[in-house]
């Protein structure tokens, strides 16, 4: 999304420029609303009232969107282009006879900063690859970076992820993780989705066995677990990121689902696939998390199935709009609540072992080597140790689950 505002103090002439400059940047897919990338103050300076409204309104825009650059036009900038220049956020200074050039400014700012996708993949131990498939985020959570270091999301093209499968598998790759900043985006803006990206991969049947990376709760969509569930190709294995079962958390964090939501993807997947790795990412301590708030959470996630998690520690990073949050929980009380998160992960991972015991299950066989035994992952995520024998190494084993433990 292209997100611009645009405030506008003054006379009825500012008014209907500031109607022009924003019909301009919508006629080029820019869309007013959301979280800004832009800001347009279209200023006044009749009088030093005026200037003084236009000053606190610039520093007041700059305080609630940090991330957000200020273009400054009008008539306070044809007079003091210099003073205006230094205010902090603003990135540009326009007159007055020159309003419409703020357009084009932004527009030529938009065209060098759009990034592009280049492709990429790693090949871990010959036996595992991990193939980048998407860059970037929209999401914009309030807690992440991730975001504004990546930029805007972008994919592959579908053509060129069986292109770069074909080369992993005949490289004598069995697996391929497919990954990206936010997954569940592939083919914004194209045609293309994860669902037909999936299909395609599925249809080819180059590979033995294909992950799914993290993927967002609202991306993972029932089409894509039914798939899933019913393709040999694709592994019983989903790392679903949560990070609050409480929606009011959910919510100031900007995630786009409710905790029901969540709640009703992973009991559709242990509905169709009983034996499915459900992982998921929670943080403790997010800014205003209260010790309910907090209860909430781990109540949600004590009842629902899940394999383990992954638990974080909120920290403040800056350029975030939680870092300005007010309401920080203090240190010891967002550990003690990471405590308990990973105390509850530990046993959740117990139980889905157990559960696991006695079955006979594919494992791809590595050449790490621990305790001179051999390791690999089933195809639902456990790793499992095995009797060395080099021959082993890079074949799928049937591999019968006898004793499960687990290291905190
Ligand atoms: S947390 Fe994930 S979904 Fe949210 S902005 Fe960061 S990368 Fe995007």
């Amino acid at each position: 999304m292209k997100n611009f505002e645009i405030h506008t103090l003054g006379c009825k002439l500012n008014f209907s420029e500031s109607a022009a400059i924003a019909a301009r940047l919508e006629a080029n897919g820019w869309h007013q609303g959301g979280i800004p990338e832009i800001i347009i103050v279209n200023t006044c300076a009749v009088t030093s009232a005026a200037e003084k409204k236009t000053r606190n309104l610039a520093s007041k825009l700059h305080r609630d969107n940090p991330l957000a650059s200020l273009v400054v036009v009008g008539c306070y900038s044809a007079l003091k282009p210099d003073l205006l220049e230094r205010w902090s956020g603003v990135i540009k200074v326009f007159g007055s006879s020159n309003k419409m050039s703020a357009v084009d400014f932004i527009l030529q700012r938009e065209a060098q900063s759009t990034p592009v996708f280049f492709d990429a993949y790693s090949v871990h131990d010959r036996t595992r690859s991990f193939l980048k498939i998407q860059d970037g985020c929209n999401n914009h959570c309030t807690f992440c970076t991730v975001w504004i270091a990546r930029g805007k999301s972008r994919s592959d093209s579908i053509e060129n992820v069986l292109k770069n499968i074909k080369n992993i598998a005949d490289a004598g790759v069995h697996e391929v993780n497919l990954t990206g900043v936010n997954v569940g985006d592939f083919g914004r803006g194209t045609n293309d989705n994860l669902l037909k990206l999936l299909k395609a991969i599925v249809k080819q049947n180059a590979l033995e066995r294909v992950r799914i990376s993290s993927i967002e709760p609202e991306a993972l969509s029932e089409d894509i677990i039914k798939l899933v569930a019913k393709s040999p190709i694709l592994m019983p294995h989903f790392h679903i990121p949560l990070q609050s079962g409480c929606d009011r958390i959910l919510s100031d964090m900007r995630r786009r689902y409710t905790a029901q939501e969540y709640a009703d993807k992973v009991h559709f997947i242990k509905k169709l696939m009983p034996d499915a790795c459900v992982a998921c990412d929670v943080i403790t301590g997010f800014p205003g998390e209260t010790d309910e708030e907090f209860e909430e959470t781990y109540h949600f996630l004590e009842e629902l199935p899940v394999s383990y998690m992954h638990v974080f520690t909120y920290s403040r990073r800056p350029r975030t709009h939680a870092n300005m949050m007010e309401d920080q929980v203090p240190e010891e009380v967002k550990h003690e609540r990471t405590e308990r998160l990973l105390e509850l992960s530990h046993a959740k991972k117990m139980a889905f072992y157990a559960q696991c015991e006695g079955q006979t299950r594919p494992v791809l066989v590595e050449s790490e080597v621990v305790d001179d035994q051999l390791t690999g992952f089933t195809d639902n995520y456990i790793r499992v140790t095995l009797p060395n024998d080099e021959n082993l190494v890079n074949t799928i084993q049937k591999v019968t689950i006898e004793q499960c433990r687990t290291i905190l």
